[in-house]
């Protein structure tokens, strides 16, 4: 049965150091031996500040970094952003000043390894480093997500996909937000790393996953050696059913749905604030593409914010953004837009929002009065 593993913490670094190693010494005291290859995967999506809460805080990956070169492993530290390059993003987030003199390896993911799977993805490329590392360390960071309500543990394995692939996986499985937790859960299948460590000290909710969400103060430290049980531990701290989180629900249905025991003082948290919901898809085929337009989310820009980076641009997977010719600004072709919200993602300036049409205001006004 999975352990999650509880710690009250913070980000002095004496009092954290005990909370990981005991933590990760509590998973697994022998995983790591001398000349163990150990990829750290931490989330560092975008250059941004500690206080942002974006990415998982510097000390955190230093420490564990310690833990490996302690146990005699050679400590690598790999990730795939979404924004920005590795590399830059290492140094803006602080983690290069962190690990500064330290024998760690620095890696950009670059090659891949296809691998068959029995759901209807059917094939994923996966970093290659991934399946040459004895050991894998996952330190995501506890934050909302606007497609997928969280990213936790498995959604952090996202980033062993590399580059543009990411995007393009966006671009095939559309808004189908079920099937994008299938592939999420096919590629923690592949990986199923054995130390698990969530960031939840200073973590973010509202509108995340990036500079639109909130920080908030939780002062929580959790490990698993299983990813997915942790996100239902997550979901439990947080007062929601293991099914909310969608790669719950899909694991669920395969058979992943061990009883976890929790150790530790773990908070029940009621006031947790979540994205906007989801929409519900309804009425027939014909009308779809209408109701779509004029009922269900969408990513808007807030002109005042816009600063013409152009992030969004380059990220959007179905080229549903232009800047406009005459007057500078952003347009969204809301018939080719798949909902992914990967531009709210990668906006470094808070500058896009969720929307809603002004039909669906009125609807959803009009049902919560009768629905209560
Ligand atoms: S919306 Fe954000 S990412 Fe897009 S151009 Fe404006 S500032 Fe840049
Ligand atoms: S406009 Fe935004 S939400 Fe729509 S497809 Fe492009 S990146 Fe995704």
């Amino acid at each position: 049965m999975p352990i999650a593993y509880i710690k009250e913490s913070n980000y002095e670094y004496t009092k954290l150091k005990k909370d990981i190693f005991e933590i990760i010494n509590n998973l697994d005291n022998n995983l790591i031996k001398t000349g163990s290859i150990v990829l750290i995967k931490p989330n560092l999506l975008a250059p941004s500040k500690i206080e942002q809460a974006i990415t998982t805080h510097p000390l955190i990956i230093k420490i564990v970094c310690e833990y490996v070169l302690d146990k005699g492993g050679i400590a690598i530290i790999s990730e795939s952003p979404a924004m920005g390059k590795f590399k830059k993003n290492m140094k803006d987030c602080g983690v290069m000043d962190a690990i500064n003199g330290m024998d760690i390896k620095i890696k950009d993911f670059i090659e891949s390894r296809e691998i068959s799977v029995d759901s209807s993805i059917n094939k994923i490329e996966i970093a290659q480093d991934v399946f040459d590392a004895d050991v894998i360390i996952n330190l995501p960071k506890l934050k909302t997500h606007s497609q997928m309500m969280l990213t936790l543990a498995v959604k952090n394995l996202f980033g062993c996909v590399i580059g543009l692939k990411k995007p393009e996986w966006h671009f095939k499985i559309g808004e189908n937000r079920t099937v994008f937790a299938e592939l999420l859960f096919e590629i923690y299948k592949a990986i199923k790393p054995k130390i698990n460590l969530i960031d939840g000290i200073l973590v973010m909710e509202g509108r995340g996953p990036g500079t639109g969400g909130t920080p908030r103060r939780l002062g929580i430290l959790m490990g698993c050696s299983d990813a997915l049980s942790l996100d239902r531990a997550v979901c439990d701290m947080l007062s929601v059913s293991h099914d909310f989180l969608l790669t719950n629900k899909v694991g669920k249905a395969c058979g992943y749905n061990e009883e976890i025991i929790i150790n530790g003082n773990m908070p029940k948290i009621n006031d947790f604030k979540f994205p906007p919901k989801g929409d519900i898809t309804f009425g027939p085929a014909f009308t779809r593409s209408f109701l779509r337009r004029n009922l269900t989310k969408r990513p808007a820009t807030l002109n005042e914010k816009c600063k013409l980076c152009g992030e969004c641009l380059k990220i959007c997977p179905a080229n549903a953004i232009t800047l406009g010719t005459t007057e500078k600004r952003l347009k969204f072709d809301y018939d080719k837009c798949i909902r992914c919200y990967c531009c709210l993602e990668v906006c470094p300036h808070s500058a896009i929002n969720i929307d809603k049409p002004w039909l669906g205001r009125v609807i959803n006004k009009i049902g919560s009065k009768f629905i209560g």
